[in-house]
């Protein structure tokens, strides 16, 4: 088939990407000439792990190419997925300029039948205002289908690769049979296609995203609440992920959720909400937890060095919203990295993948080292804000060396707390006891 991706980001790109590793012919059109010229360089404008053997494979084989002219790619093209941003307005509500600036300008394009897919995260009703954007444009036949995108970035191709499912969102048997077809290779395990109408589709992906935020301020709250009692997190989390009907899975206190996706999107459904004179208030206090324990470490590190940061560096371990991508949008870290610098701290950060989207935010004075160790050379104290593999077994005998103080706070509980002690570090995690002794400064 051919295939149209419009918005080649996290989305588009391992959309088109893994369309055509499946026989499709894909363009992917963004409007960021700078982005498209790498990509039809042969590069990738995005870290993504495992995307660039695909994303070579294919466009050696001739069925991925990039382009910034959106007529000829909507041309050619039999489907047409809309990957586009979807970010918050003012209000908190999802900005839809995008989605709908993208749908008037197909109707002025489209000449022949086109199945239309939005994979973009859009408040239910999009897919008719998407409909009525182009119809206003056009007397070309057309359907519009919802397809809710449901990839993690870090492991974004094997999620789309092999989906626990596809959520499809269409009234038309015409577009029903085209996305059956073109998903086919993607659920031959048995993993299900879930056909639905539209406003479902498009609801189940706020629900899924909000359900998962849900969970994690849950158990940010429940890791808050060990530190008063003398309870473990740790344990505590192995005892209730056990339970078949809980899970193991997004049980992991820290210093809260980020990224582009749940912020946003349980804010955008609580807006939703209130638009229909409903108030959800479960995700109003899911957002308020996750306020509160993004700077859960900022009181420990203030009363560690007796209410004042001036002439302290703190070295801040990962800078990316979580590990195994560059994506910093929301970034915990960079939310506790402006309170320490408010608060009159130095930081010097490493991120394995994220520093060079980092080097791009002009007014963040920071200092940003080669590596890992190089980060805490005559530091206060060490934060880790993000689990990136290479911090979870680092040679401790190196990192005590090259700080002034052996002082870890931990915002993602990478270290056993025995362990921490024996090594003699002052160690402060989330929802665990604090272990060492402070050392005067
Ligand atoms: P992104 O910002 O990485 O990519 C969007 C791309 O669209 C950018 O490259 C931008 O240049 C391009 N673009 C903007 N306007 C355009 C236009 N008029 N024409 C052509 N290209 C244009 O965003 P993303 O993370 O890929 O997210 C896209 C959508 O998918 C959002 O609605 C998001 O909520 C949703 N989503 C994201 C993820 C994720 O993990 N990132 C997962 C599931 C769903």
């Amino acid at each position: 088939m051919n295939i149209a991706v419009i918005g080649s980001g996290y989305v588009g790109l391992v959309t088109g990407t893994c369309m055509a590793e499946t026989g499709n012919n894909v363009t992917c059109v963004d409007n960021n000439a700078e982005k498209v010229a790498l990509m039809q360089n042969g590069e990738i404008p995005i870290y993504e792990p495992h995307l660039d053997v695909l994303f070579e494979r294919n466009i050696r084989d001739g069925r991925l190419h990039f382009t910034t002219d959106l007529k000829s790619a909507v041309d050619k093209a039999q489907i047409i997925f809309l990957a586009l941003p979807t970010p918050p307005g003012e209000d908190g509500s999802a900005d839809l300029s995008y989605v709908l600036g993208v749908a008037t300008e197909l109707g002025k394009i489209i000449s022949d039948y086109k199945t239309i897919v939005d994979k973009s995260t859009v408040p239910v009703g999009t897919a008719e205002k998407v409909r009525d954007a182009i119809a206003a444009n056009t007397k070309t036949e057309f359907d519009v289908v919802s397809n809710p995108e449901f990839l993690r970035e870090g492991f974004a191709v094997d999620d789309f690769m092999k989906p626990d499912r596809v959520v499809i969102g269409t009234s038309s048997e015409r577009a029903r049979k085209v996305m059956e077809e073109l998903y086919k290779p993607f659920t031959r395990q048995g993993n299900p296609i879930l056909f639905m109408d539209e406003r479902s589709a498009e609801l189940t992906k706020y629900a899924a995203n909000a359900f998962l935020a849900t969970k994690i301020s849950f158990m940010n709250e429940i890791a808050n609440f060990c530190e008063l009692v003398g309870a473990d997190v740790d344990a505590v989390r192995m005892g209730i992920g056990t339970d078949s009907r809980i899970g193991k899975r997004f049980l992991f206190p820290g210093i809260g959720y980020g990224g582009s996706c749940f912020p946003k999107d349980v804010q955008a459904l609580a807006k939703s909400g209130m638009n229909e004179g409903y108030e959800f208030k479960i995700l109003k206090n899911v957002m308020k937890v996750n306020e509160r324990q993004k700077t859960i470490l900022l009181g420990p590190i203030l009363d560690y060095f007796n209410g004042s940061l001036s002439n302290v560096t703190i070295a801040v371990w990962g800078l990316a919203f979580k590990p195994d991508t560059d994506d910093i949008r929301e970034a915990p870290a960079l939310h506790m990295i402006e309170h320490l610098l408010e608060a009159g701290a130095k930081i010097v950060a490493y991120d394995p993948e994220a520093m060079e989207n980092v080097r791009k935010l002009r007014n963040l004075h920071i200092t940003l080292a080669e590596d890992q160790y190089a980060a805490l050379d005559g530091a206060d104290a060490l934060l880790i804000c993000t689990e990136w593999s290479a911090f979870r077994n680092p040679d401790f005998d190196r990192m005590a060396s090259a700080m002034k103080n052996n002082v870890i706070f931990d915002g993602r509980n990478l270290y056993d707390l025995d362990r921490m002690s024996e090594l003699g570090y002052f160690y402060k995690s989330v929802g665990r006891e604090t272990v060492g002794q402070v050392i005067v400064v």
